[in-house]
């Protein structure tokens, strides 16, 4: 049995993450999405928060669990028996980024096996940072995020600039 690890920020989880679970979930027996965090960037919602919205979205898929994780993604990965990593390749700019990581990753444990699957469009064209960017200017996103997340960006910014 294969298990894959889907490591992300997921804030929030968008249509275009949605799309590579469905994806990658046809390709593995088990895939565990692991909501990361990025030392790099503030996140808007929380972890547990984050491993709710996801949870509600892929209830329909049976072989997806949804985890918190801290650490090295190949630690994580080595506690939970995966050998796959799947990432999601958006243009030039995630392949160079992508690249260096999994070099890292399969350093750090060569059992690891990064599997970039190339992103579609529309979905190739966002990120959850733009999202947030437009939605803070009162663009309707339900385009680019579930409807229930949608709500709760909305909310999440509104009690932002409330204080
Ligand atoms: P991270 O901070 O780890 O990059 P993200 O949540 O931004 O976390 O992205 C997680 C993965 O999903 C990355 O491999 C990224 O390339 C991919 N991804 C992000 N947005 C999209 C999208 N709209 N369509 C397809 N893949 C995406």
């Amino acid at each position: 049995m294969t298990t894959a690890v889907f490591p992300g920020s997921f804030d929030p989880i968008t249509r275009g993450h949605l799309d590579l679970i469905k994806r990658a979930s046809r390709l593995f027996d088990h895939l565990i999405v692991a909501v990361m965090v990025n030392t790099s960037k503030q996140p808007l919602f929380t972890t547990s928060e984050k491993v709710a919205m996801i949870q509600a979205e892929v209830a329909q898929l049976s072989n997806v669990e949804v985890k918190a994780a801290t650490g090295l993604t190949v630690d994580f990965m080595s506690q939970v028996g995966a050998t796959a990593l799947v990432r999601g390749l958006r243009n030039e700019q995630d392949f160079g980024y992508e690249r260096d990581i999994a070099w890292m990753n399969q350093s750090l444990n060569a059992d690891v096996e990064t599997v970039c699957l190339l992103a579609r469009p529309p979905y190739a064209y966002f990120s959850s940072s733009l999202i947030k960017e437009v939605a803070k200017m009162g663009a309707d996103i339900t385009t680019y995020v579930p409807t229930a997340v949608a709500e709760k960006l909305l909310t999440r910014l509104q009690e932002q600039s409330n204080g």
